[in-house]
């Protein structure tokens, strides 16, 4: 007899719990005669921590959590799923930061992905063909500092780099590179993929290239990354890490496009900006500056002169918007760089005396958020609920979506976290990935990123709604980034012509229907 302690908080509602007896298991008893049961734990530790993720909005317990030691144990697990009469379904966690379920199990099995870490070296760099091989289950940071030790690194990012190579492909992964490297899942060359039928593919564009493509972006649907193949380039050094205000929204993104539009020489050696962003300093944020975007960029004066820039707006709006760019450098270009700054940033339209410059090593720059966080997990504001909305938002739209959502829906109401907002191109993104994003050449990617206390979350979930409410009334074709849906019908409407090769996919790949049940998509 298993008691099962189950906690499922449909999204919208607050959490409630019932505990349900059952007298057997869902799991199958040839997973117990596999040498696998040492490796399943129904400890309430174990359980409890599968159960929750970094938005600490959905809690959904699974049945046991699998700690593998070596790719064949995963292998292993989901062939005994799929041979059963009555599978179970099953969820690869990289570090649980999503944050609506999708990497939880309800009544199923949780694997802990990141117990590869024991299993010996996961992280090899090939000099010569410039590549990275490495375990879905690595963290960015890891990759970035073994690859960083033969002069190398990977050249798309994600702001966040305590995150999963398996969860971010699962993904997309994004950041103020994607617009001259595409995501994430643009620069992998090859993975090894366990299917939801439990065979160990490999696959590239060219090989078993229906599971490669449909694996990119697929949202962990059609199978378990154990190795990722990663492009590499020469790491710079150094970074000028720039900062500039505007009050105007139009000449805001006027000039992030600019930044995007400045194009490689034939030579591939990059002329423009290596990193382009921005975001939005709300009333809030004005007065708590070093959220954890923002941590020690600004000093104590320019943190006093930002205030007087936002109160100083003629009364039109409180909102400042800070775009930020960095230009890499090394010992090569160290006496130019000034200059190629200084050539870049000619006809930029910010508010004369608001440009901040910070001048950091590499692996500062790139793993600029870990400060944040730390200083929000020693005041206790890190562990809290996180209710995101990520869109993405086709370029004809996105003044309509400042002037009715940033002004309006945000204006309005509360806002607390940092609100992300740069453009990109579609052109950078493969058609052939699971990842949809809008029919538009250059979209906008939006984070907002809002933290909640315990109580009022569904104060900003509420608040969420109504930007979607609002999107669909005005017809904004957007595309919900780290998507999530409650019904069917959204899922097809947001997959829209890719839904039908999502569905196929699926069926080919996984047919049983085991893998990643927290998307909700298939069950
Ligand atoms: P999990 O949340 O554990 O898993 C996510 C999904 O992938 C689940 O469906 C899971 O089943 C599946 N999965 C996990 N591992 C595998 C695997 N090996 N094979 C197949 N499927 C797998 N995203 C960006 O793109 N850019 C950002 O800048 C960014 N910043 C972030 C900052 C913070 C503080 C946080 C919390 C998240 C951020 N994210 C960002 C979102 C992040 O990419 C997602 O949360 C993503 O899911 C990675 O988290 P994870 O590795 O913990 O994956």
């Amino acid at each position: 007899v298993i008691v099962i302690s189950r906690v499922m908080s449909i999204l919208g509602k607050p959490a409630s719990s019932s505990t349900k007896t059952m007298t057997s298991s869902v799991l199958p008893k040839n997973l117990l005669a596999l040498d696998l049961a040492n490796r399943l734990s129904v400890n309430s530790d174990s359980i409890n921590l599968a159960s929750a993720d970094f938005g600490k909005l959905v809690q959904s317990k699974p049945q046991a959590v699998f700690y593998p030691s070596s790719h064949q144990d995963i292998e292993n697990l989901v062939k005994s799923s799929y041979s059963s009469t009555r599978p179970f379904s099953i969820a690869a966690k990289g570090r649980g930061h999503s944050v609506r379920g999708q990497a939880m199990a309800h009544n199923g099995v949780v694997i802990e992905m990141r117990s590869l870490m024991n299993c010996g070296n996961r992280i090899n760099v090939s000099t010569t063909d410039l590549y990275v091989d490495v375990g879905g289950e690595q963290l960015w940071i890891d990759v970035l500092n073994a690859t960083l030790e033969y002069g190398l690194t990977p050249k798309s990012w994600t702001d966040y780099l305590y995150l999963t190579v398996g969860g971010t492909l699962s993904n997309a992964g994004i950041s103020g590179q994607t617009f001259l490297y595409g995501p994430q899942i643009n620069n992998v060359y090859e993975m090894d993929v366990i299917t939801g039928r439990g065979e160990t593919v490999t696959c590239s564009k060219h090989k078993n290239s229906e599971l490669f493509f449909g694996v990119m972006g697929g949202l962990g649907q059609f199978g378990i990354i154990t190795r990722a193949r990663i492009a590499l380039q020469t790491a710079p050094q150094k970074v000028k890490w720039v900062r500039m205000l505007y009050n105007d929204f139009s000449v805001f993104t006027r000039d992030q496009e600019h930044l995007i539009s400045i194009k490689n020489n034939e030579n591939g050696l990059n002329h423009g900006m290596d990193y382009v962003e921005g975001s939005l300093m709300m009333d809030i944020q004005l007065s708590s500056l070093n959220n954890w975007r923002s941590s020690s960029f600004y000093s104590k004066r320019d943190y006093r002169e930002i205030i007087s820039l936002a109160t100083k707006n003629d009364g039109k709006s409180n909102i400042i918007y800070c775009l930020e760019v960095a230009k890499y450098y090394d010992d090569l270009t160290v006496n130019t760089i000034d200059k190629e700054l200084e050539l870049l940033f000619n006809g930029l339209s910010y508010t004369p005396g608001f440009k901040f410059t910070k001048d950091v090593s590499y692996v500062d720059f790139l793993n600029r958020v870990r400060i944040g966080e730390l200083e929000l997990q020693k005041k206790g504001l890190w562990e809290v609920p996180h209710p995101w909305l990520n869109l993405f938002v086709p370029k004809s739209r996105i003044s309509e979506f400042d002037s009715e959502v940033f002004h309006g829906i945000l204006g309005k109401n509360r806002c607390s976290g940092p609100i992300l907002v740069y453009p990109t191109y579609r052109n950078k993104w493969d058609e052939r990935a699971s990842a949809v994003i809008p029919d538009e050449e250059i979209f906008y990617s939006v984070g907002l990123l809002q933290s909640s206390g315990l109580n009022d979350w569904e104060y900003f979930e509420e608040q969420n709604k109504e930007i979607l409410r609002f999107c669909d009334k005005v017809g904004i074709k957007f595309k919900q980034y780290l998507p999530h849906y409650e019904t069917k019908s959204e899922w097809v409407n947001h997959f829209g012509a890719k839904w039908d090769l999502f569905q196929r996919r699926k069926t080919m790949f996984d047919p049983k229907r085991i893998l990643s049940p927290g998307q909700r998509i298939f069950n």
